[in-house]
């Protein structure tokens, strides 16, 4: 049985109809062309001249992350200390027997301290999260779980015992002291993760899941294995693989993987190193000091050797290297290594992901080495309202997404659940460079044209990932696609956030509907 989609536009084409079999555009044609194929049995979807894009890739984000944190307490829409403690309060009724009262997604302006987590409880563990992941704040009763004491000490890692805040490699005394989901959970996370990025439009993501708990990176690598095995996946994942320390990594090569293993649902993408923190937190590794915190320089997660350890591991097995880098001395760490290691020219397709804070002289070498960037455009919504505070006048080459995009592989995302994948709002603020929550904005010469910024979800979005048969509308291309009731490039720009996506179709399978 086939499926004819009638009566659209088709970005890049002048075709206004497709047809579809099994899980491939076989055909694309005029209306006239496609009702002639149709047989008895065909289903037709008339489109009404909507816009159909190929799904929207987002390159970076942890989906398990996602549908974890689509299922415990969001507060990524409060805006005052007392509102986050009115839900939490509100979430500890609804609590099991013996779970933790886990919470995500507020802004590091929002301070929570110990203190006013203990009038919420002191029997229950409660751990929020900020939007970054790289902070939480933490009642005693986590505290203790956890096995913290004023005394604790961890490196790359920061605990303020008595205002229980907790930061980077402290972290995972936390994780470690929280109940493991088994694999039935983890599908649970991320059919969910799925399901809000089908809502968006979102076909395909570069996905990074293997320390989202404590466990053993091969637990949630099996959950994503026995779903696409089932071909349950809602959502191609090209996951990027981050690991506790070389000697797992070393284990996962031993086992047989490395970039490539898997199918189209899902498959090994490339090595995934988190080199500092964030920006919000103060914990991203700069060079000179905070322009708001003279004491601090942010954390650095490895030292050199590690990451070369790492890198040379990788390289030796083909697999690309992807390094989260967000303060300019995480930036002199890895391109020091990339610079030493990697073959002329970057044929593996080693990057970065994020490209915040840098100076010239880095923006210049990531040209000449020609590394693959991974950007967040969603990140300025936020971070235009910081980063003068933060880095003064650093900002110069800060975020420079047009530079990377015309002259390096640069592709887009979310880092979801840092932010929520939306690629329409992700596109706009491409464009605006400026915050649609406080009207702030980022040196706009680094401004990407609509063109652009759709392609770096689409055509750009694909190449990074190395899906090849997924991208187009065309023949012999899976039949991946959103439908959008206007087309972005005919939008005006302070509207483009809010095009709807109608429908979207993941491997000839309707995934969403409006
Ligand atoms: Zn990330």
């Amino acid at each position: 049985m086939a499926t004819a989609y009638l009566n659209c536009r088709i970005k890049d084409s002048d075709d206004t109809a497709f047809l579809v079999e099994d899980h491939l555009i076989t055909k694309t044609g005029s209306d006239e062309e496609i009702r002639k194929l149709i047989a008895g049995g065909d289903e037709t979807v008339e489109l009404n001249g909507m816009y159909v894009v190929p799904g929207f890739a987002d390159t970076h984000m942890h989906l398990l992350g996602l549908g974890e944190y689509l299922s415990s307490l969001m507060l990524n829409h409060c805006t005052d200390s007392r509102q986050i403690l009115e839900l939490t309060k509100n979430r500890l009724q609804t609590l099991k027997e013996g779970e933790w009262l886990l919470g995500r997604g507020y802004h590091d302006d929002l301070e929570i301290d110990r203190q006013a987590l203990d009038a919420i409880s002191t029997e229950v563990p409660i751990v929020l999260t900020r939007a970054c992941g790289h902070v939480a704040s933490v009642n005693s009763k986590a505290l203790e779980a956890a096995g913290i004491s004023e005394e604790t000490e961890i490196e790359e890692g920061d605990i303020d015992f008595k205002r229980g805040i907790v930061k980077e490699n402290a972290l995972r005394l936390l994780k470690k002291a929280m109940k493991e989901p088994d694999e039935s959970r983890l599908q649970e996370y991320i059919r969910k993760g799925a399901e809000y990025c089908s809502a968006r439009g979102i076909t395909a993501v570069g996905s990074d899941d293997l320390v989202s708990f404590n466990s053993s990176y091969q637990v949630p690598l099996k959950a994503f294995e026995h779903m696409a095995l089932k071909n349950e996946m809602n959502v191609r994942v090209s996951e990027q693989c981050e690991f506790h320390d070389p000697e797992e990594f070393s284990r996962f090569l031993d086992d047989g993987y490395t970039a490539g293993v898997g199918n189209e649902a899902f498959v090994i993408g490339p090595l995934k190193l988190i080199l500092d923190g964030s920006l919000g937190a103060r914990t991203a590794a700069m060079s000179e000091p905070y322009s708001d915190d003279p004491d601090t320089c942010g954390i650095l997660i490895y030292d050199d050797t590690t990451v070369e350890t790492f890198f040379r591991l990788a390289q030796r097995y083909n697999m690309p290297v992807i390094s989260h880098a967000i303060g300019d001395a995480a930036l002199d760490q890895i391109l020091r290594v990339y610079e030493e290691n990697m073959y002329e020219g970057n044929p593996l397709h080693n990057g970065l992901v994020h490209c915040q804070i840098m100076r010239r002289d880095q923006l210049e070498k990531i040209l000449k080495l020609n590394l693959n960037c991974y950007i967040q455009t969603l990140f300025i919504d936020y971070d235009a309202g910081i980063v003068n505070e933060r880095v003064g006048e650093r900002t110069e080459y800060s975020y420079p997404f047009r530079t990377l995009y015309e002259n390096v592989l640069t592709s887009n995302g979310s880092d979801a659940p840092v932010e929520l994948p939306d690629p329409l709002k992700g596109i706009e603020l491409a464009v605006t460079r400026t915050s649609l929550s406080n009207g702030k904005a980022m040196n706009m010469n680094e401004a990407l044209t609509v063109r652009q910024a759709l392609d770096s979800y689409t055509d750009k979005a694909y190449e990074q990932l190395g899906l090849e048969n997924c991208g187009r509308i065309a023949e012999g291309y899976n039949a991946d696609f959103a439908v959008l009731s206007e087309n972005p490039l005919e939008t005006d720009i302070p509207d483009i956030h809010k095009i709807q996506v109608m429908m979207t179709v993941m491997d000839g399978r309707t995934v969403f509907e409006k």
